[in-house]
């Protein structure tokens, strides 16, 4: 899989033989499209979804052009996600979370218990990182939080700064981020 942070722009180089395979490097080309799936956004509203399909002229593996607004095989947008994940941060439980994003109990517990340990650590070193190598100053800025979870976001968000301030261009944040964590924003790499 491979995540995108512009679908049209993909399509555009996927047919120009500009993109290359994550295992092999070889020259992907234009296959099929994944099923489609309605992905529930922030507001309650539905977006449909039907990644592209690019096949490897070299190993012949295929690969899913997910775009980076949502997670792979989750039914809600990063942006859902990532509010329940900035809830917990600021010490909200489970239960409160569903409640005001109008998510079962037991969809926002399993997207809960996905971020701790080393998968929150994996999460902050991808904010640091990129923002070090968009605009290191911003490193400086970052303050200590209350949770690993909360250092994580904050890194996140440095990232997301430094990426607006470097190219100028109007992204959502969970879809940049989306794309700084290469989609695994819940499971570990
Ligand atoms: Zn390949």
């Amino acid at each position: 899989m491979i995540i995108v942070l512009d679908v049209e722009q993909a399509e555009v180089d996927l047919h120009a033989g500009a993109l290359r395979c994550p295992h092999c490097s070889a020259v992907l080309r234009p296959w099929s499209s994944a099923s489609a799936r309605q992905i529930r956004q922030l507001d309650g509203s539905h977006r449909l979804v039907r990644p592209r399909r690019a096949r490897c002229s070299g190993c012949r593996a295929t690969q899913v052009l997910m775009p980076a607004w949502c997670l792979p095989r989750r039914a809600d947008a990063a942006e859902v996600i990532g509010a329940a994940l900035v809830a917990k941060a600021r010490g909200q439980g489970y239960r409160s979370i569903a409640r005001e994003l109008g998510r079962p109990v037991s969809t926002v517990r399993h997207w809960l218990r996905g971020v701790r340990g080393d998968q929150v650590e994996w999460l902050r070193r991808q904010g640091v990182q990129r923002t070090f190598e968009l605009d290191q100053d911003l490193l400086v800025d970052l303050t200590v939080q209350a949770t690993a979870l909360g250092d994580a976001l904050c890194a996140l968000a440095a990232a997301v700064l430094a990426w607006r301030r470097r190219f100028a261009r109007p992204v959502q944040a969970w879809t940049l981020i989306g794309v700084f964590t290469a989609g695994r924003l819940l499971s570990p790499p």
